[in-house]
């Protein structure tokens, strides 16, 4: 009864996994929101190291990953793969479930696995200071550990709510050395404006990301990074994947069904991508690749694949992927990190060309699943998490209907201990769920910017 699937340092991936290179025809390119045509590199060379826009381009393949990186992932990587033998033995099921654990790494989540690589990019460069935003808190603490091993600054622009209702993710920005801000800021002519309109605001990760972005742009050897959607976010976090075949290889084993919880989409891409490559190229035809999402921000199940706007304010250009509307507000909720109205374009592609497909949960019964696993498997999964553990769970229940005994096996994208009080409200039985009203929704769509 082997539980834990390890592999050694040496087997850290060496490349990372493009699955661009294996879509049947290229991505639709993204495009400058003021002349609607496809930007250049030029465009992003602003608040990018030039790496990282090749890498967000590329068709290639593989990307090699600096040895530098490699050995900053030591730390963490490889990860373990889990066989779930309890929670299959509590759920009487004949399924084979695997979870992949990211809780292990420094800040407690997948998020550093691309944290690294961008700050190592970035000083490559010459930058000395990345400027980005954070909402929970997750990405912040992960930016500012990584930019800490190159000696570089950090300012992280936290939404106000949760600065001061989450206080020890702010705590670890500043054990690593980031200074950590209140957003809106007066830093910012952005920051100003909101704070000048009302005093009192919560702020928004739409308005954190405008602070963040004309920090960057305003001030030399600052650049900007962002910690999901885009596509070389998805690239570094393949290693997941890539680090799973070869575990599940070691025991002769391989997924029929890969899940993964989906905010911007970048660790579901992480475990999904190079099994998704195998379905491409007809190695696996038949895989099934689940993304789950919260059924308040449901973007991938009832929102349109279009172009539009990645945040608020309109600093970024237009992305072609589902969206819920940029200015679309889904209602607070404990799993903040999957409150996004947009989702990755290459995730949004592979689910409108049915590689992959989506499903949407609500709170409770996300929770109900985390507690669970906690009391089976010891682990309590972040908010965010506990929607795979979710879609893990129900597909190992079809098992025990069909009798199939399926391999399922799903990203633990991190650990939930600074979110005791949203397991608290799930005990005190004051979790809501909401459910958007068809007409809401249509509004929303309805204000997406119409391209020619
Ligand atoms: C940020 C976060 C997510 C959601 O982001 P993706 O880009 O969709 O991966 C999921 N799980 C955890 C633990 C997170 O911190």
């Amino acid at each position: 009864m082997q539980t834990k699937i390890l592999l050694d340092e040496e087997q850290i991936p060496k490349q990372w996994y493009n699955v661009q290179a294996d879509l049947p025809s290229p991505l639709d390119p993204p495009l400058n929101p003021r002349t609607q045509k496809p930007i250049v590199p030029e465009d992003l060379s602003a608040i990018f190291p030039m790496e990282l826009i090749r890498q967000e381009v590329t068709t290639d393949r593989y990307v090699d990953i600096p040895e530098e990186v490699r050995d900053v992932f030591r730390l963490w990587r490889p990860t373990p793969l889990y066989r779930a033998h309890r929670l299959e033995k509590f759920l009487k099921t004949p399924a084979k479930i695997y979870y992949k654990w990211e809780g292990v790494s420094p800040a407690g989540s997948h998020k550093v696995n691309t944290a690294v690589p961008q700050a190592y990019y970035n000083m490559k460069a010459g930058v000395e200071r990345i400027a980005s935003e954070t909402g929970a808190g997750q990405w912040g603490s992960s930016i500012a550990f990584a930019t800490m091993l190159y000696d570089m600054d950090c300012t992280i622009y936290m939404v106000r709510s949760s600065y001061e209702q989450k206080p020890y993710r702010k705590s670890m920005m500043r054990v690593w050395g980031a200074e950590c801000i209140p957003s809106p800021s007066t830093r910012t002519e952005s920051g100003r404006t909101v704070l000048k309109k009302d005093p009192d605001t919560p702020g928004s990760l739409g308005i954190a990301i405008s602070e963040a972005v004309e920090d960057a742009v305003n001030h030399e050897k600052t650049n900007y990074a962002l910690g999901s959607v885009l596509n070389h976010v998805c690239l570094h976090q393949t290693v997941i994947g890539l680090e799973c075949r070869e575990q599940l290889a070691m025991v002769d084993d391989y997924p029929d069904v890969v899940i993964g919880c989906v905010g911007g989409g970048t660790n579901f891409a992480g475990i999904s991508f190079p099994f998704a490559g195998d379905k491409l190229t007809g190695k696996h035809p038949d895989i099934d690749i689940i993304g789950v999402e919260p059924a308040s921000c449901p973007t991938l199940t009832r929102g349109l694949y279009t172009y539009d706007l990645a945040d608020e304010a309109g600093y970024t250009p237009l992305l072609k992927m589902f969206t819920l509307g940029h200015d679309f507000v889904p209602p607070s909720m404990h799993a903040g990190g999957l409150r996004y109205h947009g989702d990755s374009p290459i995730v949004s592609r592979l689910v409108h060309d049915g590689v992959m497909r989506a499903v949407a949960y609500h709170q409770s019964e996300v929770f109900d699943a985390a507690q669970t696993f906690a009391r089976t498997e010891g682990i309590i999964v972040a908010p965010e998490t506990s929607h795979a553990v979710k879609g893990a769970i129900d597909e190992a229940l079809k098992c025990r209907q069909t009798g199939e005994s399926k391999t399922i096996l799903f990203n633990c994208s991190g650990h939930g201990n600074f979110d005791m009080s949203a397991y608290d409200a799930y005990s005190a039985g004051t979790l809501v769920d909401y459910e958007y009203p068809d007409a809401l929704i249509k509004e929303a769509l309805d204000r997406i910017p119409k391209i020619a």
